[in-house]
């Protein structure tokens, strides 16, 4: 699960330009787009706090 580093929104997709993926995510919500890394994984960073 990814969440958007903008609106904290899970529903994200992946880009996909002329059906091949960009290595990019799209937050359906705000339409923000970056790379996949950016939108960190929900759990993940909590895991490493602790
Ligand atoms: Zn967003």
């Amino acid at each position: 699960m990814y969440t958007c580093p903008k609106c904290s929104s899970t529903d994200t997709y992946k880009e996909r330009i002329n059906g091949s993926d960009t290595g990019d995510r799209i937050c359906k919500i705000c339409k923000y787009t970056t790379s996949a890394v950016s939108f960190k994984e929900k759990g993940k960073e909590e895991a490493k706090e602790s």
